[in-house]
């Protein structure tokens, strides 16, 4: 098949201003948008789209529009390896880049953030619904294991009362007078056309002079609803799940938007997490730091024993391998560190101070080899008034 014309593909005459070139290209391309054309003749609609992208380029760049002009298609050929020149080398490829220059301020940055308009079906701007967040908090015992849990979240369904439409019963919506009912506006600022959302309608392109007073004109009424979610064992804080389409709904018929449930865990009585690890104190009694035995620490998973060893100092720690938390992406889960704080006792009887007394009597007439801190102490006090 012959390549057409380009001026003929976008329908503007030979000398159409550039003006005239975009505003034919923006109507076609709205035509023949891949978004707008799904299932039968999607592929035709692919075609056209293309050839009318090409056209553009071409017919908006000086130097080769002026190729073209004098040379036609086997002045500017893209595939003919003869004229080359300015920046528009690159293929005909991708749809994206096709968004990148005018379609920039209209279609936003793809399916992305909410907010983004672009056109439906019906002319009007549609848009993305907005996400939602929902904190929930957690034990930590429910973060390391996992948790099916359910939560109440805000939807909505379309009202009764209008099905639907906002306006009230025997009433009806009417095209927005600002915008004509594209939901867009232009604002001539100097040499730029700004496109923008029609502040009187909000993007609806209608305006309700009688709204519903059973939703009072959005058509739709919020309730709730419950949602099953699944906590994968290892969350940590901050973490998120995502929830696709349990958002707020779209206006215009647009996608909803996400639901995301951000994790907080509740303070441990007794440990604390660093990563996959954790992190507890575990208080000793002096007799016992000083003559060693088996205790026992607690895990999250139940008890587990350490052996102390005979003289164990203040701040020791033990490591306790395998007994943190798996995370998420680990592959093992995290070791559980115990620090042993060694206790002073308090109150004593009679009885006991007499006791302590006596054993501190037998310490210091043996020097201070009982004491390895104080006496490394003194030694490094000693160094210092040399
Ligand atoms: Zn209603
Ligand atoms: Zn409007």
């Amino acid at each position: 098949m012959a390549k057409r014309d380009y001026y003929e593909v976008l329908g503007v005459a030979k000398n159409a201003s550039e003006e005239d070139i975009k505003k034919a290209y923006r109507k076609l391309a709205m035509k023949y948008h891949p978004d707008r054309n799904q299932g039968e003749g999607s592929k035709e609609a692919e075609e056209k789209f293309k050839e009318g992208k090409e056209a553009y380029e071409m017919l908006t760049d000086g130097q080769k529009r002026a190729a073209y002009d004098q040379y036609g298609h086997a002045g500017v050929d893209p595939n003919a390896g003869g004229f080359r020149g300015g920046q528009g080398a690159e293929g005909f490829g991708g749809f994206a880049e096709a968004f990148g220059d005018i379609f920039g301020d209209l279609f936003g940055g793809g399916a992305g953030g909410a907010g983004n308009g672009r056109r439906g079906a019906g002319g009007q701007q549609v848009y993305r619904g907005s996400d939602l967040s929902y904190a929930m908090e957690i034990t930590l015992e429910e973060a390391a294991r996992g948790k099916e849990t359910q939560i109440r979240i805000p939807s909505w369904e379309g009202c009764e009362t209008c099905s639907g439409s906002g306006a009230k019963p025997g009433t009806s919506a009417k095209t927005c007078g600002a915008c004509g009912g594209s939901g867009t506006v232009h604002m001539r600022q100097g040499f730029f056309s700004i496109q923008q959302t029609c502040p009187h309608c909000h993007g609806t392109g209608k305006i309700i002079p009688e709204p519903c007073t059973t939703c009072n004109g959005a058509g739709k009424i919020k309730k709730t609803k419950t949602l099953e979610v699944k906590i994968p064992a290892g969350i940590n804080e901050g973490m998120r799940i995502r929830s696709a389409g349990n958002g707020e709904p779209g206006v215009n018929g647009g996608p909803s938007g996400d639901l995301y449930i951000e994790i907080r865990i509740k303070q441990h009585e007794i440990f604390e997490r660093d990563g996959d690890d954790l992190h507890c104190t575990m208080p000793v009694s002096m007799t016992t730091a000083a003559l060693g035995g088996t205790i026992e620490v607690p895990t999250l998973g139940g008890k587990a024993e350490i052996e102390l060893p005979e003289g164990a100092q203040h701040g020791k720690t033990f490591r306790l391998r395998g007994k943190g938390i798996k995370g998420v992406r680990s592959s093992y889960p995290g070791d559980l560190y115990c620090h042993i704080t060694v206790e002073t006792p308090v109150k004593l009887t009679e009885h006991q101070r007499k006791l302590l007394k006596e054993l501190d009597k037998s310490f210091r007439e043996a020097g201070d080899r009982h004491s390895p801190n104080a006496k490394s102490w003194t030694d490094r006090v000693k160094d210092l008034f040399k």
